[in-house]
């Protein structure tokens, strides 16, 4: 297929080089003959692809405006909700589940003219950092068949490594959207906490739950947040901050931006992952920004406190899973509790069982001060430590991962070793500051690797001309 950006289509759309039509006809041909490659999608919608054509069509040629979006194939993790399309979030819970209702994001998306193409697989209730927690089997990723594509969006970055959509939506609660965007080498934006609306997005922890753009480049990710974002009075955590013209100030122009590089974030990169971020850091220097080393003292307390808090959250919104209100009810139902039991026991996979048993135990009486409320501590301490930092730099640039793609079954039987993957992304996680990753290079295996960028809250436009000037000039 082409490889399209927004801006390519859009000219080719006015120019009448080609319709919607037949933008969204080839995209979605080409991705079914794909996705066997990678097992990215769980399922197409090409009815509503189509459809959503159509109206930029017809829109073209009347001469009125077909959206920002226009005609831009999208990819939308399975979390997110898409009306009369099936939402499985990756579990045998909802594997025939149809929502009544869009997310926000996916009705924005599509009110730009947007084509939504398929759903995309993902950890179980996006819980995981490779994708292997799916029931539908795991993802492979595009660059490195035999490797993981990253998680939970791994469906996603897989989806556009691979030129299967233009731009696709993931969710980030710890890492969801950077660390599969390292690991397949294409951009992935966490926005603030609130920037997005999540509306629609199927609830693991509330505090911490994001949805954002994965794109090829810098300015796709840009347009597809600008769509997305915004006060929706249907989530009540969203933000009134009006919305900048993210796209409009990419200028390449970052002289004098000051960056900072924490110290603790370096301490467990080694090899190849390191040499490439400190290139970067050393090409960010070439571009005229001042880079000084910062300290954020509590990360060592991260992964700890995000783990108690994302457990707890979880324990509780996955309890609306009952067999009662929505999808799977186990066959084998006698009692009322019974029901309960066996509904949950065959519906849930083990890691998010794993983290319902932690997250009850964590909040219970006589736990809850020691463990809960003691993160929550922390979480301030993780927020203030940001907080600080930004008094004195305009960003901080970091790795996203300590290590590239691993293989596949790796690490499945070491949660512990697999929530390590996760300890650069958690800590913007939980201050609810704006992140990415930005590709950076790749080892000499060809495995992408991706610098992080964070800024402090609302700062997008930052962030973005910042990432905007580095893969410019990479
Ligand atoms: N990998 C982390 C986890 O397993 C982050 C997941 C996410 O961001 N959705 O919880």
């Amino acid at each position: 297929m082409n490889v399209h950006t927004i801006q390519s289509i859009r000219d080719g759309l006015l120019r009448k080089e080609f319709s919607a039509v037949e933008v969204a006809r080839e995209a979605l041909a080409y991705a079914e003959r794909e996705n066997p490659k990678t097992n990215a999608y769980l399922l197409f919608s090409s009815e509503r692809a189509m459809e959503a054509a159509e109206r930029v069509d017809r829109k073209v040629a009347s001469a009125e405006d077909p959206g920002p979006l226009a005609g831009v194939p999208v990819a939308v993790k399975d979390v997110i909700l898409t009306k009369g399309v099936r939402s499985s979030c990756g579990s045998r819970m909802l594997q025939h589940y149809i929502p009544p209702y869009d997310a926000t994001a996916v009705e924005r998306i599509e009110a730009a003219g947007g084509m939504i193409v398929g759903k995309t697989n993902c950890d179980e209730f996006a819980m995981g950092s490779s994708n292997e927690n799916s029931a539908f089997g795991p993802v492979r990723n595009p660059v490195a068949p035999d490797r993981v594509p990253g998680g939970s969006s791994g469906g996603s970055a897989a989806a556009v490594a691979q030129n299967t959509a233009v731009v696709a939506l993931g969710s980030d609660t710890g890492g969801s959207i950077r660390q599969p965007a390292s690991f397949c080498g294409v951009v992935g934006v966490t926005p603030t906490y609130g920037r997005v609306s999540r509306y629609g997005l199927v609830a693991f922890a509330s505090s911490l739950d994001h949805i954002g753009p994965l794109a090829r480049n810098v300015r796709d990710a840009a347009a597809v947040l600008e769509v997305m974002a915004g006060r929706d009075p249907l989530d009540s955590t969203s933000a009134e901050a009006p919305v900048p013209n993210y796209t409009g100030r990419l200028d390449g122009d970052v002289r004098g931006m000051k960056l900072g590089v924490p110290v603790e974030y370096t301490k467990h990169v080694t090899g190849e992952t390191a040499e490439l971020i400190n290139q970067s850091i050393d090409k960010l220097r070439g571009l005229g920004c001042e880079v000084r080393e910062i300290s954020l003292p509590a990360t060592d307390y991260a992964i700890a406190t995000y783990y108690i808090i994302c457990t707890a959250e979880a324990s509780s919104n996955l309890a609306r899973y009952d067999g009662v209100r929505y999808g799977f009810r186990s066959a084998a139902s006698g009692t009322l509790s019974d029901m309960y039991r066996n509904t949950r026991g065959e519906g849930f996979g083990a890691e998010v069982k794993r983290r319902i048993m932690l997250g009850t135990y964590v909040l219970s009486h006589g736990y809850y001060d020691a463990y809960y409320l003691k993160a929550q501590k922390v979480r301030a301490l993780i927020t203030r430590d940001f907080t600080n930092a930004f008094q004195s730099v305009d960003a901080i640039v970091a790795p996203v991962s300590p290590f590239p793609a691993f293989r596949i079954g790796e690490k499945v039987n070491d949660p512990m070793e697999m929530y390590l993957s996760d300890i650069y992304t958690i800590t913007g996680s939980l201050a609810g500051i704006p992140c990415m990753s930005v590709p950076c290079g790749a080892t000499s295996e060809g495995l992408p690797v991706g610098l992080q960028i964070l800024c402090n809250h609302f700062h997008e436009e930052k962030m973005f001309r910042l990432a905007d000037a580095f893969e410019r000039f990479r």
